[in-house]
């Protein structure tokens, strides 16, 4: 007896709807892009339990016909492409018409619809892959999709969705990236009646910007307009000496679709090299448009991929767009950077013997003692408390080894630190090898147990601020701060709304400095919190005490290293920063003096 079967239709259509449908954003993506391909130029998003009970999008575009309304549900039935050819030139953001076949497939979905001819609407109910109802209705032009209990039907699935807020933040990202795609569309998102972003239509992309982050960050970026070989690079991009301290808004859209993208990221990051702090990312709204034919949408069954035809066309565009944008940027506005970062770049570039002509900072004046304020100011200050007692100890120069040999090893530990390598690692004597230490991990989990114990023992003090400070947040971030309120009360963060979504911070925890606060605060909204709990204090305390950390690139003294190695090893975990990654590399002395050929005890 043959043991292979062909599946019945309804299971095979339940997989296949498993491809384009994942989870309530993907619906609701499938969904505005219809909306988009019909000419839509309102739409509104109404979501229950994170889309989970209820995704209802309704738009003013063309609408369907009586025959179209019941066909769309068919696999492979669409408007949008014809005949083989015409793959090569896809200008909608919809072609492979699955979508509503796959979401009807997997929810009770009912769809309401007027093309404006006659004087009747059409009004379709699905249960499943079921036609249930079909009626005239009276209806104003354009569709409307319900769909209700997402995965009803397939249990499996519905259990690996996340919670509430999980499904929600990805639809809420999802949506403003659209809107940051389609200025001249009006959106309105809508949670458990809730208004969570409402974006009238505006005829540029800085606007929509504008309403969607405020002004503040549209402060930080320049305009880039440029064309090359039939390609064109256009939008949004950090200003040389702005930027941010994570990747929260690096967005592409190539022709229009948001696009993750490797190529893309890393033409960006080359793109940036020299022009921003070490430890600040670009961010961008960039919009890529190239010729329909030279990119292949066709590789994901939810469009998330795309492949390009000409990567590295791709990549001299982003480069040579933004290194134009920022040299006109240059030779029109005095250059902005912040006080202590601008002293630490002075540093690092008198050490790598790279000078460059100094920019002319207005208002740029620093007190001598701000130098090296960012992150290792902390250590710094720590350092010379365990100094203290000591005769007057200069600190170390880097290429001054004289200290080296003053500085014994830790007793009994073999321990001893013999310098810096590439302003980012620490090389350290071991027992029996050499350890190289990154510092800034070294420095994360250091400060990620001392953070944890002061809140075991309920200690943060709270400092108000000298100067509050108005945040101006996007709707993730003011989720991610709602989810949040409780935990940073508790930390000494003291928040203060004043409308729509700006907020005012008026105190910080004491053990940062105030310029650092925002900047701290602003990591923990940028990450939001886990799923779980009990590990959300534990996702905080790790972001505070990696925004605090010193970074790579920064020079250390011979005491901050010395006072960094000892803290290290006195941690529960020396070996792991509270993020996973690895602190330290250890090279035994067996394996340096094998791989050398050198006999052990012998000296020539
Ligand atoms: P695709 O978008 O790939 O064509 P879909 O399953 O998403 O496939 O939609 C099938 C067809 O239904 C579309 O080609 C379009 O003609 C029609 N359609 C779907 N949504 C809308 C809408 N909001 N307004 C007008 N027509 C729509
Ligand atoms: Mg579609």
């Amino acid at each position: 007896m043959a043991r292979i079967k062909v599946l019945p239709a309804e299971v095979a259509q339940k997989i296949a709807a498993g491809e384009v449908v994942e989870r309530p954003v993907s619906v609701v993506k499938e969904l505005i892009e219809n909306s988009l391909d019909a000419g839509a130029t309102e739409i509104k998003i109404e979501l229950e339990n994170g889309g989970k009970n209820l995704i209802r999008i309704q738009d003013n575009g063309c609408g369907l016909s009586q025959e179209d309304a019941v066909l769309c549900f068919k696999r492979h039935a669409t408007s949008k492409l014809e005949k083989e050819e015409d793959l090569e030139h896809i200008a909608t953001l919809g072609f492979r018409g699955e979508a509503l076949a796959s979401i009807s497939a997997v929810s009770r979905l009912t769809l309401k619809t007027y093309n404006g001819q006659g004087d009747r609407g059409y009004q379709v109910e699905r249960e499943g892959d079921r036609l249930i109802r079909f009626l005239e209705i009276a209806f104003p032009p354009g569709t409307l999709v319900e769909v209700r209990d997402l995965f009803f039907n397939l249990p499996a699935r519905r259990k690996f969705l996340r919670g509430e807020r999980s499904e929600l933040n990805l639809i809420t990202s999802y949506v403003t990236q659209a809107a940051l795609a389609f200025p001249g569309v009006k959106f309105l998102l809508i949670h458990n009646n809730r208004q969570l972003l409402n974006c009238p239509a505006v005829s540029t992309l800085e606007e929509r910007v504008y309403q969607l982050y405020g002004r503040q960050l549209l402060d930080g970026l320049m305009a880039v307009d440029y064309e090359e070989g039939g390609y064109r690079l256009r939008g949004l991009s950090s200003r040389p000496f702005a930027g941010r301290a994570d990747r929260q808004h690096q967005l592409f859209f190539v022709n229009r679709r948001p696009i993750k993208d490797r190529v893309l990221s890393a033409a960006l990051t080359q793109a940036y090299l020299g022009m921003l702090d070490r430890q600040k990312s670009p961010e961008c709204f960039l919009f890529l448009d190239l010729p329909y034919e030279l990119v292949d949408v066709n590789v994901h069954p939810a469009k998330a991929e795309i492949r390009f035809k000409e990567p590295p066309a791709v990549f001299r565009l982003i480069l040579r767009g933004i290194e134009l944008a920022a040299r006109s940027e240059s030779l029109i506005k005095p250059v902005m950077i912040g006080g202590s970062s601008r002293k630490e770049r002075q540093v690092q570039e008198k050490e790598s013997g790279r000078s460059e002509p100094e920019l002319n900072i207005p208002g740029g004046a620093e007190k001598e003692g701000e130098a090296r304020k960012e992150g290792g100011e902390a250590i710094q200050a720590q350092a010379r408390e365990s100094q203290a007692g000591q005769t007057s100890q200069t600190w170390r120069q880097p290429g001054d080894t004289k200290q080296v040999a003053e500085s014994p090893p830790t007793p009994g530990t073999g321990r001893q630190v013999l310098g810096q390598y590439l302003n980012a690692y620490l090389v350290v004597t071991a027992e029996d090898g050499l350890m190289i230490v990154d510092q800034h991990n070294a420095h994360e989990r250091i400060l990620f147990e001392k953070f944890k114990k002061l809140d075991e023992e309920k200690g943060w003090a709270s400092r108000q601020m000298l100067f509050p400070q108005v945040l101006e947040l996007s709707p993730e971030e003011v989720l991610h701060l709602e989810e949040l309120q409780e935990e940073l009360a508790g930390l000494g963060f003291e928040l203060e709304p004043l409308g729509e979504r700006s907020y005012s911070l008026r105190a910080f925890p004491d053990i940062f400095d105030e310029a650092r606060a925002t900047e701290i605060l602003r990591g923990i909204l940028a990450e939001g919190g886990p799923e779980r709990l009990k590990s959300k204090r534990d996702k905080m305390l790790a972001t505070m005490a990696c925004k605090a950390a010193i970074k790579a690139g920064q020079p250390l003294s011979q005491a901050e290293m010395e006072f960094l190695a000892a803290e290290l090893f006195q941690t529960s975990q020396p070996g792991v920063c509270p993020h996973g990654r690895p602190v330290v590399v250890e090279i035994s002395r067996d394996k340096i003096e094998k791989t050398l050929g050198r006999q052990p005890g012998r000296t020539d």
